[in-house]
Parts: C-alpha cells; sequence; structure tokens
C-alpha cells in the first residue's frame, strides 16, 4: 500500500514509514492510502476474539503495509499494556438501551489523544530506522496544556527520539502544571515561557523554519520532526477502536454480525471520526456518524450548507479541545469525496479568503454519512446534570457535548440502532465543570475540583490524575519567550 497527497493526482508512491516520518506533503496537504483495505464479516468475527492489542495490531497492518505484523503487535501491545491503560484501552460502558459510551480516555493522561500519541511515536521510530535515518528527531511541542502532556507521555523512553514542550507559564491550569512539571523519562523536556500560547507556537514555528538552527542540530546528530495531528501516523490507529468497539457489541449480544450502528463523535480537528469513516469504508457496518460540536458550530454549520466558513467569532468553551475553527482533517473527507483537484482548490480558497463551498452534490455525498449537532454551554452542563442523574453515567464536558448531540439526531431521525458516543476525556479531566454541573457548587480550586467531585459522585480519580500535589516535579524552569532556541539547545547539550 502506498500513500499520496490530498492535492495530487499523481501517482502515490510513499510508503508508510515516509509518510510517517514525513507528516505532511510537499505540496501542504495530507498523506491518504491509495486503497483502502477491506475488513470481511469472518475477520470481524476473529477480532472478536482477540484483545485490544491484537485488534490494533491486524487492523494497522492492513494499512502500514512496510510494517511486519510482529514489529506492529509488539508497538501496540507496549502501547496498549494493563499498566498504562488500566482495565483496557476502548472498553465500551453502557448509558441506556441505545447509547454505549466509547471510554476513550482510560490511558496515562485521562484522554482520548492518548490512543493515538501512546502507539504513534513507537512508528515513528521504527519509521526512521526504516528509512535509513541515523539522526535522532527533536519533537518540539507547543502547548496550551493538553496535547504537550499527552504528547510526553508518549514520546517518553521511545529510542532515537527526544521531546521539548513549551508551555506559557500563566496560560494553563495549576493541574495541566502539575501534569507537565512531574513529567518522567529520559528524553524529555518542559519548559515553561513568560508569554502567552501563541507566543510558545510563534516561538516553535520560528525554530522549525530556522535554517541555521536546523544546520546546528544537523552537526549534533538531530532532525525536527513533530507530532502534528494531520500524521497518518496519528490517524491510523483511531481506525481501530471502532472496530474494537464493534466487537464489543457482538460480545455483549447487542448486536448481531452484519447489523449496523451509529457513531457519534464530539469533533474539534475531525480526525477521530475521519477515523470512523475510514472504518467504514473498510467495510465495518456504520450505518451514521453524527458530528458535535460545542459553541464553535463552524462544522455543524458546513455539514448542514456546504460552506466553511472560518471568518466568525472564536469562544473559549468549557469542551476547550473542540475550540478549534480549522478542522484540519475534514481535507481527507473532501479528498475522498470530490477528488484531489476539488480539494486542493477548496484549500486553496480557505487559505486565500478562509472560506469555501462545496458543490450541491459533494455535500449531498457527505450528508449521506454525516450529520453535524452543536450543543452549547448551558446544555452541555445541563446534559452532564441530567445524564448523571438519570443514568448514572458521569461526563465530562467533551462527552456530553456528543450525548446531546446523539439525543438531537435520534428526535431527528427516529433512528432506533446502537449508538456509539465516543467518551474523549475523564470527568476529573476537567473536575472544576463537571463538578459544577452535578453540584451546583464552584469548587474551591481546579486542584481541590479532582477530591471534590470524588467525595460528590463516589467515583475514583483516575491514576493519572490522583496525588498529582505530591508528585517530584523535574521540570521548573522559565524562560522569556526569545529565549527559546537557547533552551533547546542547553537541553541538547546538557
Ligand atoms: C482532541 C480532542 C477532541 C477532538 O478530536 P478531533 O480528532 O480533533 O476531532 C475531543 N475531545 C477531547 C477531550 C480531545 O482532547
Amino acid at each position: 500500500m502506498f500513500y499520496k497527497s490530498t492535492r495530487s493526482n499523481q501517482k502515490a508512491v510513499k510508503t508508510a514509514a515516509e509518510v510517517i516520518k514525513q507528516g505532511l506533503a510537499e505540496d501542504g496537504g495530507l498523506f491518504v492510502p491509495d486503497t483502502i483495505p477491506t475488513l470481511s464479516q469472518g475477520e470481524i468475527e476473529a477480532l472478536c476474539k482477540m484483545d485490544y492489542p491484537t485488534r490494533a495490531a491486524t487492523v494497522l497492518a492492513k494499512f502500514l503495509g512496510d510494517y511486519t505484523f510482529e514489529e506492529l503487535l509488539e508497538d501496540c501491545r507496549a502501547a496498549y499494556d494493563e499498566k498504562s491503560f488500566v482495565g483496557g484501552a476502548a472498553p465500551l460502558v453502557n448509558i441506556h438501551d441505545q447509547f454505549e459510551s466509547l471510554e476513550l480516555w482510560h490511558g496515562p493522561t485521562a484522554a482520548f489523544k492518548d490512543m493515538a500519541l501512546q502507539i504513534m511515536p513507537r512508528l515513528l521510530s521504527r519509521a526512521l530506522i526504516k528509512t535509513g535515518e541515523t539522526r535522532t528527531a527533536l519533537i518540539l511541542v507547543a502547548t496550551s496544556g493538553d496535547t504537550g502532556k499527552a504528547a510526553l507521555e508518549g514520546y517518553k523512553d521511545v529510542p532515537h527520539i527526544k521531546i521539548m514542550v513549551f508551555y506559557p507559564v500563566d496560560g494553563v491550569s495549576r493541574v495541566q502544571k502539575l501534569q507537565m512539571a512531574t513529567q518522567t523519562g529520559s528524553n524529555v523536556n518542559v519548559c515553561a515561557i513568560r508569554g502567552n500560547f501563541d507566543d510558545a507556537q510563534n516561538g516553535v514555528k520560528a525554530i522549525f523554519g530556522d535554517k541555521a538552527m536546523a544546520d546546528a542540530l544537523n552537526e549534533k546528530g538531530y532532525f525536527f520532526s513533530s507530532a502534528n495531528s494531520i500524521n497518518w501516523g496519528r490517524l491510523a490507529p483511531q481506525i481501530v477502536y471502532y472496530v474494537s468497539a464493534y466487537c464489543d457489541l457482538l460480545n455483549a449480544g447487542k448486536c448481531k454480525l452484519g447489523d449496523s450502528f451509529n457513531v457519534c463523535v464530539p469533533t474539534g480537528n475531525f480526525g477521530n471520526i475521519f477515523a470512523a469513516y475510514l472504518a467504514k469504508l473498510m467495510g465495518l457496518p456504520i450505518h451514521h456518524m453524527v458530528c458535535a460540536s460545542n459553541t464553535n458550530n463552524i462544522l455543524t454549520d458546513f455539514l448542514r450548507t456546504g460552506t466553511y466558513d472560518r471568518n466568525r467569532d472564536f469562544y473559549l468553551t468549557m469542551s476547550p479541545s473542540m475550540d478549534i475553527l480549522i478542522s484540519s482533517n475534514l481535507e481527507r473527507l473532501l479528498y475522498f469525496t470530490a477528488g484531489s483537484e476539488k480539494t486542493a482548490a477548496y484549500m486553496d480558497a480557505l487559505k486565500k479568503n478562509g472560506c469555501y463551498t462545496v458543490e450541491a452534490e459533494v455535500l449531498a455525498e457527505i450528508r449521506k454519512n454525516f450529520s453535524g449537532y452543536f450543543t452549547d454551554e448551558k446544555t452541555t452542563e445541563a446534559t452532564i446534570r441530567t445524564t448523571y442523574e438519570k443514568y448514572g453515567y458521569l461526563a465530562d464536558t467533551h462527552t456530553a457535548v456528543a450525548i446531546h448531540a446523539a439525543e438531537e439526531y435520534v428526535k431527528e431521525s427516529n433512528d432506533t440502532r446502537p449508538m456509539i458516543i465516543d467518551s474523549t476525556a475523564s470527568p476529573y479531566k476537567f473536575a472544576n465543570n463537571v463538578y459544577r454541573a452535578v453540584t451546583d457548587k464552584e469548587a474551591t480550586t481546579d486542584l481541590d475540583a479532582l477530591d471534590e467531585l470524588a467525595a460528590a459522585t463516589n467515583t475514583e480519580i483516575p491514576y493519572p490524575l490522583a496525588g498529582l500535589a505530591s508528585r517530584k516535579v523535574n521540570f521548573e524552569k522559565t524562560v522569556e519567550k526569545d529565549q527559546m532556541v537557547a533552551a533547546v539547545l542547553e537541553y541538547l547539550n546538557a
């Protein structure tokens, strides 16, 4: 299997290892496979009997033709082991008759980014060897909190890779700061900067684009690489949990082999929900995909009107991981629906005008598979409360956005198929908002909110967030925003 750019009609020539190492195509497009492998009913039956790591290796082997099954199984076992994912990687938890929560947050940072970031670095590490790279990859990340921690946990102690994370010293919560400052691992570094998130991001971008810096690194045996969410190595592993969820539905007797089901995904960058679409193209019987947004409802508008328009207000919500106006992975859906020429034109218009409109037949094709709904702040809070009171299920803010969207879809469509709702973060990851929703009281501080939520709901704080305040702080450094280059060099020289 080979890969090509979403924006080019040239023949696919790159291997999986090459695209995982490279990230973005030369023309600015995203990498896509030239064919979609299939998943037969017989294979699904066999997958039902496997554990999550073996399911993952089996599905990934279909896409990553230049990795052996043994390599993938070794990596999946290491990524999704019982110690990191206590109780299993992607369990299905019943909410009520029709809704099942697919909990993707049992990993080392209690959020769904772990599902991709635990495996992707291992795939990259092998890609370096497969492509004859002798240098060490240096991953630089600017973070407003959650992605940085998930990346640190994913890359820590992975051979041939080092990672350095920058965060704005006053721009992350106390919990997030503690999570990063107490990071362990032999190849990690964390540095706060005096500035905001944009300063951190601009600083990282400037370093990536700095030729003198690249030369200096090269001399030391390093090159820059990125942990970007559009990397194929982050997308492919996400196909697995839809296959796995269907197996679990079958194993639980909730449907019969061949019966279809729906999924509802709290969406930001469109990566997670696009993985569901790929699973469907492979033959997994997904009937419909509900794309759930918060007040930043650019995708809802797109799926209803065919116009994607970034020229709009941006809102900070209590589901911050979906506060996004550029859903990069939508480009991959456009490619599969409209082809590379139109995709290149849409992306060109987006760059020039911040806006594009797809043709009526393209929209109609997309709407066969997708519907968009959005949930505002008040309704998100109310959904957390009612889901907890009626069904005893404690949802985080992102999951609540999806639960409400799924309810709206069912109301409008009368579709009675089982609905898999992606639960993308532990309620403890956003403890103060969840605490307020279920108790109508404010938590004392964001750190205290963890214990207060546990006491109020009689649930347990997940291990990545428990006892944070008493862990050893390993990183205390704060630098000026124009000192980031020096901080990188100091780390590499140490
Ligand atoms: C990243 C993230 C999302 C959005 O996922 P996309 O793949 O970007 O659509 C939703 N919820 C949480 C908690 C996240 O961290």
